[in-house]
């Protein structure tokens, strides 16, 4: 789960770390108050979306000379004409795909004297099972481009979980950075304060880009993305209440009602499939066929008629959708289940598009028959390569 730079923030600043001081705002009338209440002379106005690069994105119908999502503004006046402007307003930065992101709300933070910018990230990493720190002196720019240009700029190290955060870690922070004296002393408590907020609340990824040295010598997290492991959020109901689903896609929330493991993609063949593995392995065939998978779709292995249904009705209410492909190896899972599942959300649901059902496995005469005595116009297949080509024939067919 993602949330808000702002809230983000706010998090971070619960376990002790200096951020600028800010406000959300929902309105023009909150963005202006919170301008008043920060009283100037220097005030930011940020566009909160689940996305970065807001600094450099583009809002649609400004034209391209328009400013960014990221607004340095001198008075409350102008705190309320870029408020004004941004409210409801479709940004697009290089994060959020050329669709875009509305924005909902603003955050109005304090102006920062920026005297350098640097980059700062905490994650998980798999391959060590620690918590990896990456820093580079090339802060407020897209790190992959540093990562790809100047791959020496950056700096990785890792925090052994027994240990924790020690001093040499710190320093080795601040010598990446070219910290020295009250400023390294800084870097060291900065990094014990982001571990300990990365293990509390169970990140999965906290990204500081820029991390500033301020015109007084401040060390100062100016922007943060945090990303937090969905399987721990059961135990951090404070941070599960800070989701924001206008920033999610609704087939997607909807799916998680059910316990789906589904995911949005772009082609138009709706897949429903057991097993991650053979989801996986669905979507491949669909692609040598010459089509696009629309979603991956994993209904697991002890799904219920209901999940079934559930699932389907996403994978209809999806207007790319223009075939429909069931794959299910009944293990666990028996294929009667899934039959009666489909034939019941079909007849709820209507059938606009082809359909072919690929079953095999546990129950599956059983399962073929109910669906052959349903009298939907299904079109059954023997196994996998057979049912990708019959439902891009189908698909290209009907185009
Ligand atoms: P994004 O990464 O989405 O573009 P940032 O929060 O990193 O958004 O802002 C982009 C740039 O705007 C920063 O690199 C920084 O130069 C400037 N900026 C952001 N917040 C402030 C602030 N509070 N004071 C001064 N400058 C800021
Ligand atoms: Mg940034």
């Amino acid at each position: 789960m993602n949330i808000h730079e702002h809230q983000a923030k706010a998090v971070l600043s619960e376990f002790g770390v200096a951020v600028p001081r800010g406000y959300p705002a929902f309105s023009v009338e909150e963005a202006v108050k919170a301008a008043q209440q920060l009283g100037g002379p220097v005030f930011v106005v940020k566009a909160q979306i689940h996305a970065g690069g807001r600094g450099k994105g583009k809002f649609e119908g400004l034209g391209p000379d328009a400013k960014g999502g990221v607004r340095v503004v001198k008075s409350v006046e102008e705190v309320r004409a870029a408020a004004e402007e941004m409210f409801g307003r479709v940004l697009v930065t290089e994060q959020t795909g050329p669709k875009g992101k509305q924005v909902n709300r603003l955050y109005i933070e304090e102006g920062a004297a920026i005297a350098k910018e640097f980059y700062l990230s905490l994650l998980v990493d798999r391959e060590t099972s620690r918590v990896s720190v990456v820093a580079s002196t090339e802060g407020g720019m897209s790190i992959e481009e540093v990562a790809h240009n100047t791959p020496d700029k950056i700096a990785t190290f890792s925090v052994d979980p027994a240990t924790g955060v020690w001093p040499h870690h710190g320093l080795m922070l601040a010598s990446s950075l070219g910290l020295k004296g009250d400023l390294s002393k800084q870097a060291g408590k900065l990094l014990g304060q982001l571990y300990a907020a990365f293990v509390a609340t169970d990140m999965s990824l906290l990204e500081i880009n820029p991390l500033i040295v301020t015109a007084d010598d401040q060390l100062r997290v100016l922007d943060a993305k945090v990303s937090f492991d969905d399987s721990a959020l059961f135990r951090h109901k404070d941070i599960a209440a800070l989701r924001d689903e206008s920033e999610e896609d609704p087939k997607e929330i909807e799916a998680s009602k059910y316990d789906l493991s589904y995911i949005a993609l772009d082609g138009e063949i709706g897949c429903m499939v057991n097993g991650a593995g053979l989801a996986m392995a669905t979507m491949d065939i669909i692609k040598l066929y010459g089509a696009e998978p629309a979603n991956f779709l994993d209904v697991g292995g002890g799904a219920t008629k209901e999940k079934v249904t559930a699932a389907f009705k996403i994978i209809t209410a999806d207007p790319n959708v223009k075939g429909i492909l069931v794959n299910i190896f009944g293990g666990i899972m028996r294929c009667d289940i899934i039959a009666e599942g489909v034939v019941e959300a079909v007849r709820e649901m209507g059938l606009k598009v082809p359909l072919v059902v690929r079953l095999e496995g546990t129950n599956v005469e059983l399962g073929k028959k109910i669906i052959a005595e349903s009298g939907l116009n299904v079109v059954s297949a023997n196994d996998l390569s057979d049912g990708a080509e019959k439902i891009v024939k189908a698909v290209r067919g009907a185009a």
